[in-house]
């Protein structure tokens, strides 16, 4: 079997968005309207000859638990049955409660986790990207999903995880 990555984190960071990108179509799992991902959505990827599966998920966001507790549940449902995790944040809002939340769970789960520090599309945010170090779960990534902005170096620091 493929191994799958989960690419998790709170709503609105650009999960689905960053998907699109290492899946390379264009396919409608985004839209702007926060919480319109239904559910976990598997893809099959493929970089530098190497294949595995991405999820994405998102799904929940709009739940009763609230946004911390929802984002937390589906994420902690997509580690489980992955073999490494893309966590993203978004690098131009900073760190959350939420973001904390989801590292937290991942520490729990041991499972790899490459940080995607997002929406860094210019080279001068960079710099600004470092300061996510102090979420403990090492190098941030600085990418920008949108424009394709790092999302190579990304995924050969998954490739490796994986
Ligand atoms: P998700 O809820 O985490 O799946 O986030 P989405 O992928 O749906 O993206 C949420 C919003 O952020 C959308 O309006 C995206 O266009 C925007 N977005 C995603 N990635 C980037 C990025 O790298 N740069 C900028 N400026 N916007 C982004
Ligand atoms: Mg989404």
């Amino acid at each position: 079997p493929l191994p799958v990555l989960a690419v998790v984190g709170r709503p609105n960071v650009g999960k689905s968005t960053l998907v699109n990108r290492i899946i390379g179509r264009r396919e409608a799992v985004v839209e702007d309207r926060p919480g319109v991902t239904r559910d976990r959505v598997t893809y099959e990827a493929e970089w530098t000859g190497r294949r595995f599966k991405v999820v994405d998920t998102g799904g929940w966001e709009q739940d009763v638990l609230g946004i911390q507790a929802s984002v937390a549940a589906q994420a902690e449902f997509a580690v489980e049955a992955a073999d490494a995790v893309v966590l993203v944040v978004d690098a131009t809002v900073g760190v959350t409660d939420a973001d904390e939340a989801v590292v937290k769970l991942l520490r729990r789960a041991g499972k790899p986790v490459v940080l995607c520090a997002n929406k860094v599309d210019g080279s001068s945010m960079e710099a600004e990207a470092a300061y996510l170090w102090s979420l403990g779960v090492g190098e941030p990534h600085p990418v920008s999903a949108l424009h394709g902005r790092g999302t190579g170096d990304l995924l050969d620091a998954v490739l490796d995880a994986l």
